[in-house]
């Protein structure tokens, strides 16, 4: 190996596999009813086989002739990598085993390897996205970032049947292009990840689950290959000495197989330290381990943005973790030296130390620290590491913002000046190149005076609100009605902000539309007869973009997009330099709807540290300076709300989950300083005004303490789904604030009865009591449509008439 990448992206630098697939699912649909669909139908296949062929065989082709030796491939990878690995082993859902394989056109007999979906594409594609009648598997967080995986569903009965004759076609073909390297996610991460049906003990599918590996294995060894990597992020987890034990025997005997093979494995872990990695690996027979070197992205104690000055010993004795004297040298170290996963560019001579620190202990590769799957394609850089200016992707950044940041395309030009300066056979432009990355890391991110002075005089006091039960709020019936603030996203509005970004409309008459939105939603919500009105979100695209676009200290990009799953993505922003707010952000829709009806408006934002967690944070300070930044210019926002006449204003939390640190013991740390931003953006609100917050899951048993911290008068979580069973976890542990458990699971469009809603509404009184309850859905309605949400509405508002009716008030 030269240096390597641990992974690569699958959507494409401008969406071509979202919009392939989409085009496909679509035809799928139609499918079958005529000649002339069955036609479009089959072109849709092919267009969506050749675009996946095209990026995938790109983007090996580039790697090459950037001097990467040994090339990461997914083969062709149309949704998921844990998705492809459950239909590689042969175990997706039972339930979608009547969908018939993909065959290949009669008419067509000799559809070349590039034209050919594999035959199980469309299992694949019913477990991700379900099918009119049945379900989907479930998808979830991967690990601590924004991408989403298909969880595989096994049980006890699961049998493993290796299903990858299309795979290891793909590869065969792609060894034509370049030396690729199959990547797998790997036993030990697959099985933990899989979601265990019923309780069941998936113990027993360890062994024959090795056994299937070792075939898939030797199999990708007859194409050819000569290396394959096994990715097991898990292993940066908390794992038990007995988890270390069987993965230290089950790699002792993938080795063996590789070497049968002659195929060389990596075993690749990323996300966290990699100790248990080195103490399970060790000496297996593996020829590679990959280590993510890159400190916390919460407390990063080594910065790619410091300044020239802080690169001191101290420094450069941190960026050699101690958990690396376990490495003996017998395998080679896949270092990852590079931040995988965050935008800004790397300071290569304190990277090149590093490396040659490591490189006097062993074999060491110069890698990014995960796959490049996180990161947009391409920023454009010049081979001397000068910025590339008109042929730049990201032409309405500031030039001095570019230069400090870095895509997967740069990071790949940093690895590769790096390797030739490791191997001391640097180019004049590699000269340049580490000078300009230097020179552009020389400064800081640019400071505001205001934001630094009033950071620095928080006091404990400003995280302390008046006590709760000093707290008044507007008065309101028993078991409030409410919504989680947006309503449906219609076309409607959807073509206004087309017309808009066109030019087809002024700014000004964008403005009136969605003001006519506003009162139409407060309108509907009047006649609903529900008690704590909404202005419904029209005017914001996405909950965190929206408020970034109109922060100082954030900058957005035109083309970073970053896969979250499937065919959907996204472009965070990312924090530049101190943030603070110019001027009112949410005001003015506030008004506008308050003004419009005599029941209280809510007001509603995106609480400090959601506003992190979906966008690219800054690495020179800790996420809880940024996270403080963020809750000051809150903080004043909602002075402004209240004095625009708001009595409830709600911060919106529901990516606080998210963030929770992979290992236990940094929890504490991670909730301390998450409570604290939250606080501080909360706590001036007077005794008379009501602070909501709104989380996006149920599954909070490690979170209640800090849901109990943050001191918001109301709590609206999910529950429908569990039958608020929920609650009564929380009363045990001593919450007594008010709480809004969902009634209406708003993630199907399946309208619940009165009677479901009623039964719902008296559990939850059972649970923890009439006073602290309100009613509401589950999360916000913006991916409703308007029939499914009037209709649920009016269900949730009757339920809540009759329950009261029943208490007698
Ligand atoms: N207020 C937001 C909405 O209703 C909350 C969204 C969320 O929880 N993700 O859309
Ligand atoms: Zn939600």
């Amino acid at each position: 190996m030269t240096f390597t990448t641990l992974g690569v992206p699958r959507i494409g630098p401008r969406r071509e596999l979202k919009r392939a697939c989409e085009k496909y699912w679509k035809s799928g649909s139609a499918a079958g009813e005529d000649a002339a669909h069955e036609r479009s139908a089959q072109e849709h296949a092919s267009h969506l086989a050749r675009t996946a062929w095209e990026l995938t065989t790109k983007y090996a082709q580039n790697l090459a002739s950037a001097g990467m030796a040994s090339v990461p491939t997914l083969g062709r990878s149309y949704y998921d990598a844990v998705l492809d690995m459950s239909a590689y082993l042969g175990v997706l859902p039972a339930r979608f085993n009547t969908i018939p394989d993909h065959t290949i056109p009669d008419r067509e007999p000799t559809m070349s390897i590039p034209d050919r979906l594999p035959r199980d594409i469309d299992r694949r594609f019913a477990t991700a996205r379900g099918t009119s009648d049945l379900p989907p598997s479930a998808m979830t967080k991967w690990y601590d970032t924004n991408y989403h995986y298909i969880v595989p569903e096994l049980s006890v009965d699961t049998k493993f049947d290796l299903t990858i004759d299309d795979f290891l076609a793909d590869v065969a073909e792609l060894l034509k292009t370049a030396n690729v390297r199959p990547v797998l996610v790997g036993p030990f991460t697959y099985l933990t990840l899989a979601d265990h049906a019923a309780d069941d003990d998936l113990d027993g599918l360890w062994q024959p689950l090795i056994d299937a590996y070792v075939e898939f294995i030797t199999r990708l060894g007859a194409t050819g290959v000569e290396w394959v990597q096994l990715d097991e992020p898990q292993l940066t987890c908390d794992v038990t000495d007995a988890d270390v034990d069987r993965v230290r025997s089950a790699y002792t005997k993938l080795a063996e197989a590789a070497g049968k093979a002659d195929v060389k494995l990596l075993a690749a872990t990323y996300f966290g330290p990699g100790d248990h990695a080195l103490a399970a690996l060790n000496g297996t027979g593996v020829n590679g381990i990959a280590v993510d070197l890159i400190p916390s992205q919460q407390t990063p104690t080594r910065s790619a943005a410091s300044s020239s000055d802080a690169r001191g010993d101290a420094a450069q004795d941190d960026a050699v973790p101690s958990w690396l004297d376990a490495w003996t040298g017998e395998e080679t170290l896949v270092a990852g030296i590079i931040n995988g996963r965050n935008v800004w560019r790397t300071d290569i001579e304190q990277a090149l130390r590093t490396l040659k620190e490591l490189a006097e202990r062993g074999p060491v590769v110069a890698s990014t620290s995960c796959s490049l799957l996180h990161v947009p394609y391409r920023l454009g850089r010049n081979a001397d590491g000068t910025d590339a200016q008109e042929s730049s992707s990201e032409p309405g950044l500031p030039v001095d913002v570019r230069n400090r940041l870095a895509f997967g395309e740069e990071k790949i030009q940093e690895l590769a000046v790096l390797h030739r300066a490791l191997a001391s056979a640097s180019t004049p432009d590699d000269e340049h190149y580490i000078a300009a990355s230097s020179q552009a890391l020389s400064e800081g991110l640019p400071t505001n005076d205001d934001v630094q002075r009033r950071l620095s005089s928080i006091t404990d006091d400003d995280r302390h609100r008046v006590p709760f039960s000093d707290r008044t709020g507007p008065s309101l019936p028993i078991l409030p009605t409410t919504t989680i603030g947006s309503f449906p996203q219609t076309s409607a509005i959807r073509r206004a902000r087309k017309d808009k970004r066109d030019g087809t409309i002024t700014q000004d008459e964008y403005t009136a539309r969605m003001e006519d939105e506003v009162r139409s939603t407060i309108k509907a919500q009047e006649d609903l007869g529900l008690d704590v009105l909404v202005h419904g979100e029209p005017e914001r695209n996405d909950m965190v973009q929206y408020f970034s676009e109109q922060l100082d200290g954030y900058c957005s990009t035109t083309n970073g997009w970053v896969q979250s799953y499937g065919s959907r993505c996204v472009r965070p922003p990312i924090v530049t330099g101190d943030v603070s707010r110019p001027s009112p952000l949410t005001t003015h829709w506030f008004r506008v709807a308050q003004d419009a009806t005599d029941k209280p408006v809510k007001g509603m934002l995106t609480g400090p540290v959601t506003m992190l967690a979906w966008s690219f944070v800054r690495e020179d300070q800790p996420m809880s300076v940024t996270a403080d930044q963020v809750a000051l210019a809150l903080r004043d926002e909602i002075d402004d709300l209240i004095q625009a006449g708001a009595r409830i204003i709600q911060v919106d939390e529901p990516a606080i989950r998210e963030l929770l640190p992979l290992r236990k013991a940094d929890h504490d740390a991670y909730t301390t300083w998450a409570t604290q931003a939250f606080r501080l953006a909360t706590s001036s609100a007077g005794p008379d005004i009501h602070i909501h917050t709104h989380m996006c899951y149920s599954q909070f048993n490690e979170l209640i303490d800090t849901i109990i911290d943050l001191d918001a008068d109301v709590t609206t979580i999910e529950s429908a789904r569990n039958g608020m069973k929920v609650l009564k976890a929380l009363r045990d542990a001593g919450f007594s604030l008010g709480i809004g458990p969902g009634v209406w699971d708003i993630h199907s469009p399946r309208v619940p009865s009165v009677d479901e809603n009623t039964t719902l509404i008296r559990d939850a009184i059972d649970a923890v009591g009439v006073e602290p309850l309100w009613v509401n859905p589950d999360c916000g309605l913006k991916t409703r449509a308007w029939p499914e949400t009037t209709a649920s509405l009016r269900n949730m508002v009757e339920a809540t008439r009759r329950v009261r009716a029943e208490l007698g008030g």
